[in-house]
């Protein structure tokens, strides 16, 4: 070789959008490209970003490989440069461009450092020598970073997962996934957004159910809409004089999805007591009774997708009927630090429909969310009032069921507001600014 690397710029055309945005497909090819073109990887890191898109590298002993994906193109640019001449890069090309099924690509190879360009300077190699470098794993075995990223406008949280992807369907409503991180157990993503994982579900699922039953004791119907991963029903039904409670989830690939591999969440849904539709919870609530239910909880996802109705006006009038006369409304009603324009907005939805002092705004902290500070909404019909509630009681039913966030203390806690919270649910939406918001407050 009269250069110390060959590198091959490769422009794939035509590749598949499904491929180009599966971080575990893409990896696993890379990874095999280098091991089958001869070279000894020695480690790999991927992300994979939403809404779409991935970036990794594989580094090898002869040097890498790296790609980007646009999935909206169906185009990957890859980078395949190797040192000596053990390793013949054309044979990853070739490899690549069949397992993107690529349409067609073009490349172009540099030779990199040529020789007859570079003094070698005699200087003793030993002193260059570092110690402390890491040697190869003598078992085989690579370090395989493989991240999921979900990504907003300017904030974004990464977890690293085993590359093992669970779960990946797509439903008419939404591509419904489960990864298996490593920091926080089995995940569950709705479209690329995270909506529960095994270690820290217990804090939404407990704020969310607890709180209005342990205020409102004589409660006896509850609707869920929403809540396909079953850990709202699982805390409900906790509470023995809930005669009935009703979910009604859009999506069953969200169900199966959980009883398989969040089963710790997803386990109530044979309870006697619960009465499961598979159906649109927007219909559902139109048809529904006057005054059926004495507490309806809205556990949605983001106000986008299927669940961008939940967010309504016109939804919300339609549960405040259904309520009895002493009913509460409980939503998710996203993050005061995430997008304040909305949580805003959605806290003077609830203003106009049950009354200016009839809504409460309750907080906990969520590591998997975005910003990790989340919001929950308590609306009363009637007179019921979140923190007029029994604590013995509360303190005795958290031990009782083995509870890991809600108790007597948090219940009362998660109602003290900071001053920034506080001034958001007085600010009329016209009036909101960025000056509390992660994500811009103006569309
Ligand atoms: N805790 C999560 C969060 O805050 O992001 C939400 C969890 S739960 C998985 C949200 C559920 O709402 C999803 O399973 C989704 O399919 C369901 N959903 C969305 N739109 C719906 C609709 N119109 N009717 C009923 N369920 C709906």
């Amino acid at each position: 070789m009269n250069a110390l690397g060959r590198h091959i710029l490769v422009e794939f055309y035509d590749c598949s959008p499904e491929l180009m945005n599966d971080v575990i497909h893409i990896e696993n090819s890379m990874v095999a490209a280098a091991e089958t073109a001869g070279a000894t990887v020695i480690n790999s890191t991927f992300h994979h970003f939403s809404p779409y898109g991935v970036s990794g590298v594989v580094v090898i002993q002869e040097s890498h490989l790296a790609i980007h994906t646009w999935p909206e193109y169906g185009y990957a640019a890859v980078d395949l440069f190797t040192c000596g001449d053990s390793v013949d890069p054309w044979v990853s090309y070739s490899y690549l461009k069949e397992a993107f099924q690529s349409g067609h690509g073009s490349s172009m190879e540099l030779r990199r450092g040529q020789l007859s360009l570079l003094k070698r300077n005699d200087f003793n190699l030993e002193s260059l020598r570092d110690a402390s470098a890491k040697t190869i794993e003598s078992d085989g075995s690579i370090t395989r970073d493989v991240w999921f990223t979900e990504r907003d406008e300017n904030i974004a949280l990464s977890l690293k997962h085993t590359g093992n992807q669970l779960y990946k369907k797509d439903s008419d409503y939404q591509r419904v996934e489960v990864y298996e991180t490593l920091a926080y157990g089995n995940m569950l993503t709705l479209d690329g957004m995270v909506m529960c994982t095994q270690k820290d579900e217990y804090v939404y699922h407990e704020m969310i159910t607890h709180v209005p039953m342990l205020s409102n004791r004589s409660a006896k119907r509850a609707l869920v809409i929403g809540g396909g991963d079953g850990g709202t029903v699982r805390e409900l039904l906790r509470h023995e004089q809930l005669e009935e409670v009703t979910l009604v989830e859009i999506d069953e690939l969200v169900i199966e999805a959980c009883k398989l591999h969040l089963p710790e969440t997803a386990v109530a849904f044979d309870n006697p007591r619960l009465n499961l539709l598979i159906e649109d919870g927007i219909k559902y609530i139109k048809e529904c009774a006057n005054e059926h239910y004495d507490l309806i909880i809205v556990d949605s996802a983001d106000p986008v997708g299927p669940g961008e109705g939940l967010f309504t006006a016109a939804f919300y009038q339609e549960v405040y009927r259904c309520l009895t006369k002493d009913g509460v409304m409980i939503t998710q009603s996203e993050s005061p630090r995430f997008n304040s324009a909305v949580f805003v907005e959605i806290y003077d939805t609830y203003k106009k429909i049950f009354g200016q002092d009839k809504v409460y705004c309750y907080l906990a902290a969520i590591p998997t969310y975005p910003t990790g500070t989340w919001s929950f909404s308590y609306s009363a019909k009637g007179d019921a009032k979140p923190l007029q509630f029994d604590a013995e009681a509360a303190a005795a039913f958290s031990k009782k069921e083995g509870l890991k966030y809600y108790n007597e203390a948090v219940h009362t806690a998660a109602f003290a507001l900071p001053n920034f919270v506080k001034e958001l649910l007085n600010t009329k939406p016209e009036h909101v600014t960025d000056e509390y918001s992660a994500e811009p407050t103006s569309k």
